[in-house]
């Protein structure tokens, strides 16, 4: 089904047929037309399956500009779980608002950041994105309102309700008018996603995609035997013998990812460290880098393992294994996106041996291993 058969206005048709998007993907197919028809909708996908495209499309194609003017209500309100994610996902939004007659004004809303400038940029907009903690803060000192939203979107769900954000949403919830829109996006349907869509969707369209982890084999996966002290110069090996141009790098703690990163540099290849103790315009300032291709090197925690969406990347090396399997699909998964080819090396010490069976059992599949303490790493 080509993408002017979902019910899209014209002039997004136009701007899709004209990007390097061929046809919807399967995500997009089912979701649209329920969106446009007004439904609530969970959708069961995981980043890398479209579903940003899913509910930004019809949600553009829906809104209006507003006729009672400037004010501080919202139309459309997007929660999402990371500041990356929210600065992604306002992008994706203004890639496509360019090319209605009639653009909307779409802001993006996150912690880490002075919150005066947020207050001030707060007036006459549409559609808002937001990392909870933020919104609150704002909705306190009556920066804005919700109490006119149409549509809320709760994209990565599963990650909303783990870490800690469960009381935020059921606060933010009931600051928004029953009836609305509601749409759910989670990589997996758990028993606190259950929860979340009982409290919030009502008679919702269900369209799963199917997982990650069934596809992961679109990404070639090996692993070295390493000694934990060879780490280090194995990684070097590889950026150098494999040539790699783009790495992203798993560590397992911030600790680890500033070491990383800083005998990288020491060895003259470009790397930053990713963290939640970096500064928030440092993490953004790297991903944009990154994402344009004037990074060589990220070396980060699991901040970066979900929901993150950069083109083309080649590369992904865990260094350390993570601690759940999920954690490592996540991981994975940020390379070998949208039909790109990608490769994926983990490094596992004698420490990590059993973990990493383990870790194998769980996602299905046996990785290839190579005794790295054999090479010669000089
Ligand atoms: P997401 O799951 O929303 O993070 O999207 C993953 C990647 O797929 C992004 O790089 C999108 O630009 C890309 N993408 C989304 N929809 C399509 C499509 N219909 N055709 C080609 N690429 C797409």
């Amino acid at each position: 089904m080509p993408f002017s058969k979902l019910g899209l206005t014209n002039s997004l048709t136009k701007n899709l047929t004209d990007s390097n998007y061929k046809k919807p993907y399967p995500i997009q197919q089912q979701s649209i037309p329920a969106i446009i028809k007004g439904k609530d909708l969970l959708g069961i996908a995981q980043t890398g399956s479209g579903k940003t495209a899913a509910y930004v499309l019809p949600i553009l194609s829906i809104l209006k500009p507003r006729k009672d003017g400037k004010n501080r209500n919202i139309d459309a309100l997007v929660l999402v779980p990371t500041r990356e994610l929210a600065i992604q996902v306002q992008e994706v939004f203004k890639t496509y608002n360019i090319s209605l007659k009639k653009p909307l004004n779409i802001k993006a809303v996150f912690g880490g950041v002075s919150i005066n400038p947020q207050m001030k940029s707060l007036f006459g907009v549409n559609i808002l994105i937001a990392t909870p903690g933020r919104l609150l803060e704002l909705l306190r000192v009556n920066a804005l309102s919700i109490s006119k939203v149409k549509h809320l979107v709760i994209d990565e769900a599963d990650k909303m309700l783990n870490i800690g954000f469960k009381e935020e949403m059921d606060e933010i919830v009931k600051l928004l008018p029953e009836k609305r829109q509601n749409l759910l996006f989670s990589a997996t349907l758990s028993e606190k996603v259950k929860e979340i869509n009982q409290l919030v969707l009502t008679k919702p369209i269900i369209v799963k995609i199917k997982a990650r982890e069934e596809k992961i084999d679109l990404i070639q996966q090996e692993a070295y035997f390493i000694l934990n002290e060879n780490k280090g110069p194995l990684l070097r090996y590889i950026i150098k013998s494999q040539n790699i141009q783009q790495v992203l790098i798993f560590t397992s703690s911030k600790f680890k990812a500033d070491n990383v990163a800083a005998k990288l540099r020491k060895h003259n290849i470009q790397a930053t460290a990713v963290h939640s103790k970096k500064s928030q315009g440092a993490r953004t300032s790297a991903l944009r880098k990154f994402k344009e291709g004037s990074l060589r090197v990220i070396v980060a925690t699991d901040l970066l393992a979900r929901g993150i969406d950069i083109e083309f990347l080649p590369y992904v090396i865990n260094y350390e294994l993570p601690r759940s399997p999920k954690d490592f699909i996540h991981r994975i998964g940020r390379t070998g996106r949208a039909e790109n080819p990608g490769k994926a090396i983990t490094f596992v010490s004698n420490e990590e041996e059993q973990h990493f069976k383990l870790i194998q059992k769980k996602i299905g599949n046996t990785i290839k291993t190579i005794d790295g303490d054999r090479l010669d790493l000089t």
